[in-house]
């Protein structure tokens, strides 16, 4: 007989996940959603508001945001028919792999990475394979990558890997599009920390689709905004299940505004490069501490204490960071986000203290 409860009507893979959620903590010194510490500039956002004012709100966005994808497509690069655009870049990593993934059918995803593409992907009752990271230096199994991805119809790599910052060489990235069955999704959310990116692959790599987003570089967290490109014979089946209307007008004019006035954002990330690398230094002289090296704008650390305990204390010190511990290999980790110079002093403060009291 059928379960009577509503809930037997859900997946039982769902029913056996546990949701992507974040407690909400009120810090003074905010280090843990890897966002970006630097607004952009009142005049900037006025601008944007201007926009916004001059045109209906009781209407639907354009069917297609084409002056976005032109501009999009004059700031990479790449092809207009090749692009496009999503509520975040979660929402087209999310229509990527519905167009992809179902049961009987199975995705690589190196571990640890960002929770969201296991959890999109048991939704859709598809096979997660696993490639764990070296365990010591948490860096990409480029071997066991390239094996995996032969018999996979998808892959999913993080470039630079969320939460432990390290990249997949670009020689390394090659050799797993070439030997890949299926598609290869590099999500680029912090590339611009990294100096890499995998768009010049695009013209010859007809499997790969590179993900972006602008709520780290481009500091517009709060507005949603991310972007996909593909070969526009791959870019043609996403959008297929993609929603209408996905983007509001507000974060369009946002978009049109930031990339007009790219070099308001680019003194932000050049700044936020240069405290990633003093925060580096200065952890690395701490006994104690091991620090991963981070192309991103986070850095992990692993220390001998229980990660609970030191993020309650930096905590308690009015720093959030992320307890990232009960990711695979992860175990006594956090996770930290570089903010702006009196932010990470805080953090390096507090935990020079912390760690001085035993
Ligand atoms: N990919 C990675 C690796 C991320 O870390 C994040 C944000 N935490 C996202 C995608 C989501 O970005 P967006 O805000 O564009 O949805």
């Amino acid at each position: 007989m059928r379960d009577p409860s509503p809930s037997a009507a859900i997946k039982p893979e769902v029913r056996g996940l546990t949701a992507y959620t974040l407690r909400h903590f009120e810090a003074e010194v905010k280090l843990d959603q890897n966002e970006n510490p630097y607004e952009l500039p009142t005049d900037l956002k006025r601008q944007v508001v201007d926009r916004v004012l001059r045109r209906p709100w009781g209407r639907y966005p354009e069917f297609v945001p084409t002056a976005v994808l032109k501009a999009l497509s004059k700031f990479t690069g790449w092809t207009e028919e090749g692009i496009l655009v999503g509520n975040g870049s979660n929402e087209l990593i999310q229509a990527s792999l519905n167009v992809t993934l179902g049961p009987g059918r199975c995705v690589v995803v190196p571990q640890p990475t960002f929770t969201l593409y296991r959890l999109m992907a048991t939704t859709l009752q598809s096979e997660v394979k696993s490639i764990l990271l070296d365990p010591e230096n948490l860096t990409f199994d480029v071997d066991k990558l390239i094996e995996a991805s032969r018999t996979a119809d998808v892959v999913v790599i993080c470039s630079p890997n969320n939460p432990t910052g390290g990249l997949l060489e670009h020689k390394a990235l090659v050799m797993v599009l070439q030997n890949a069955a299926g598609l290869v999704l590099v999500d680029e959310a912090y590339h611009e920390f990294s100096g890499q990116t995998a768009l010049s692959l695009l013209p010859e790599h007809r499997n790969l689709v590179v993900l972006r987003t602008f709520s780290k570089a481009m500091a517009m967290a709060g507005l949603r905004f991310g972007y996909m490109m593909a070969h526009p014979e791959i870019a043609r089946e996403v959008y297929k299940s993609k929603l209408p209307y996905n983007v509001n007008v507000f974060t369009l004019a946002a978009v049109e505004t930031v990339i007009e006035n790219r070099s308001v954002v680019n003194r932000g990330i050049e700044a936020l490069v240069r405290e990633r690398d003093r925060v580096f230094a200065q952890l690395q002289k701490r006994d104690g501490v091991r620090v991963f090296p981070s192309t991103a704008n986070f850095i992990l650390i692993r220390t001998e204490r229980p990660a609970r305990e030191l993020f309650d204390q930096l905590y308690s010190h009015g720093v959030l960071v992320r307890d990232v511990s009960a990711y695979p290999l992860l175990d006594r980790c956090l996770r930290i986000s570089i903010g702006t110079p009196e932010e990470n002093n805080r953090f390096l403060t507090a935990l020079e203290r912390i760690l001085e009291k035993k």
